[in-house]
């Protein structure tokens, strides 16, 4: 197997539990005050005594209205979206593991890849409009930004970028050429030549692609 074929399904495959992990934990904010621990999640508000956790929905920390109803609802979004975007980036590794190709303008990748931009939109989206409410509650326990906003955000780089690798073309393994046989072989073309456009030929002495036509080496 090649490497960029490697990378991306180990790209794609920590995204997806990464977004997992991170969508899931209501700590993109956490704060802790004497025996409670409060964190705020994409999709809700945890608020922790001795270990003992509760969830409650946004309003609880009081009234939100206009751009911080916007926000609850850019979470929610996000929160729902994970599940997809997790979902394709596990199909795209699927089929990469069994090396089929996943490029293509609609494929496994290519819906990966827009979902994984759309959560790093989202992620950033909920991180930087965080309502006035939320933040006074963080900056009165001296808590902040944690671990779940990170994984979500990493993930959703990762995720990226392991997409547009399938979508590259790595996710069809290049054919193993040593192993096959002179008829084989023949009924194998190489890439199309750079400067004509026809299939290429594996020549074994080089180890290189041949352009008949043009009497070149790829
Ligand atoms: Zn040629």
């Amino acid at each position: 197997m090649q490497g960029k074929h490697v990378a991306g399904i180990v790209l794609c495959g920590l995204a997806a539990v990464m977004l997992l992990i991170g969508g899931l934990t209501k700590t993109w904010w956490n704060a802790e005050k004497g025996p409670v621990q409060f964190g705020v999640g994409l999709n809700g508000i945890s608020q922790c005594v001795k270990g003992e956790c509760r969830t409650q929905s946004f309003a609880k920390v009081g009234k939100l209205e206009g751009a911080d109803k916007a926000w609850v609802t850019i979470g929610r979004i996000t929160f729902f979206a994970t599940f997809a975007a997790a979902l394709s980036l596990m199909l795209t590794v699927g089929m990469g593991a069994a090396g089929k190709a996943t490029g293509g303008p609609v494929s496994p990748s290519s819906i990966s890849a827009a979902l994984s931009v759309i959560m790093l939109l989202g992620g950033i989206a909920f991180l930087a409009l965080v309502p006035d409410p939320i933040s006074n509650v963080m900056k009165a326990a001296d808590g902040g930004v944690s671990y779940a906003a990170f994984l979500h955000l990493g993930g959703s780089i990762m995720g990226t970028a392991g997409s547009v690798m399938f979508m590259g073309g790595a996710g069809a393994p290049p054919p193993n050429y040593s192993a096959m046989t002179p008829q084989q072989l023949a009924a194998t073309p190489g890439p199309a030549c750079r400067a004509c456009r026809k299939p290429t030929r594996w020549v074994m002495e080089h180890s290189k692609h041949y352009c008949d036509g043009c009497r070149l080496y790829a």
